[in-house]
């Protein structure tokens, strides 16, 4: 963890921290073991036998994603403080990082770095109990980005997208319940990008297609991939270039629920809900249908034949091409 409690502060981070002070657990207010950063980020630890729920021990691209992100939020004027605790259904938990302009305390957002896996009743939950205390959650996808293989690029829109994505439960129920985007942060670089996820397809060729002596069609059976997504990425974008926009959403259970959102350096704040701008056409074949990408670009809906991606991709903000005006309209 991130904080702890000094004989003289109730709220010390281990950024600040020292040796030699007899720091405690601001939980359970048991002694914690202070690690000075070297290799990793400096931090505090329960010893080993410990069962307290700030106990928990992080991963190191866990800590360094809070510390990035409370660093960039006070180098936008923000007050933060690390690992509140949260009360609720959910149970004794704490908030990774709580932000709000000094001169509207009101206005909090909870920015959770989230690696691990969880259930959608289980983010339902958490999301339920920042409902009651009046913070606007963002939910921010840990991953590490080095480990996505066959990612492809849009053309005309500069992103970055990915087939079959095995989407978690709660990414899902984060993307369709708080605005229709879910974010992600690159474990490696530490860069940030905007998600889309867009219903993915499996197809099974027809049989009727490889008769001996006919041309082969493109024509499938093509059904709904429940255990994945399509994934569009946008970005990436630096943390530090990100602000926070915050407001309110109905989901698709009819519940308005606060949340909270990146707007990128030069974007307008935007009002969610997002809508989905990429999709899938079919197009009947001599046998089955055939499946098209389409992506909407300056409101009109192109065909979006993917290419390989560059291999910067990670690090490199792809440009926007100028859209191409549409042979056919739709
Ligand atoms: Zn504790």
């Amino acid at each position: 963890m991130l904080t702890a409690a000094a004989p003289d502060a109730p709220y010390v981070e281990a950024a600040a921290a020292v040796r030699g002070v007899a720091y405690r657990c601001r939980l359970c207010g048991a002694p914690v073991i202070f690690k000075p950063g070297r290799v990793r980020a400096a931090h505090f630890a329960h010893r080993p036998d410990g069962t307290c729920a700030f106990g928990a021990p992080m991963s190191v691209a866990h800590l360094a994603a809070q510390q990035r992100l409370a660093e960039a939020l006070r180098a936008r004027g923000l007050t933060v403080t690390l690992e509140a605790p949260l009360t609720g259904e959910a149970g004794d938990r704490r908030i990774d990082v709580l932000a709000w302009p000094p001169d509207h305390p009101a206005a909090r957002v909870a920015v959770e770095v989230q690696a691990s896996d969880l259930g959608a009743d289980q983010i339902a939950a958490r999301t339920a109990s920042y409902q009651a205390m009046a913070v606007a959650p963002l939910w921010l996808r840990l991953l590490d980005f080095g480990s996505v293989r066959a990612v492809q690029t849009l053309p005309f829109r500069g992103t970055i997208w990915i087939e079959r994505y095995r989407a978690r439960a709660w990414e899902r129920w984060a993307h369709d319940h708080l605005g229709g985007r879910l974010w992600f942060m690159d474990s490696g670089t530490g860069r940030v990008w905007r998600g889309a996820f867009v219903t993915a397809h499996r197809g099974r060729e027809r049989a009727a297609s490889r008769i001996r002596g006919e041309a082969p069609t493109r024509g499938a059976d093509w059904t709904e991939a429940v255990q994945w997504a399509d994934l569009e990425l946008e970005g990436p974008w630096a943390v530090e270039d990100l602000r926070l926009g915050r407001g309110e959403v109905v989901g698709p259970d009819g519940k308005a629920r606060r949340f909270a959102w990146f707007v990128p350096e030069g974007e307008e704040a935007e009002r969610p809900p997002f809508q989905p701008t990429v999709r899938a056409r079919f197009e009947r074949e001599a046998a089955g249908e055939s499946r098209h990408l389409e992506a909407q670009v300056d409101g009109d809906w192109i065909p979006a034949t993917t290419d390989g991606a560059r291999a910067d991709w990670r690090t490199v903000r792809l440009t926007r091409r100028p859209a191409l005006r549409p042979l056919h309209r739709r």
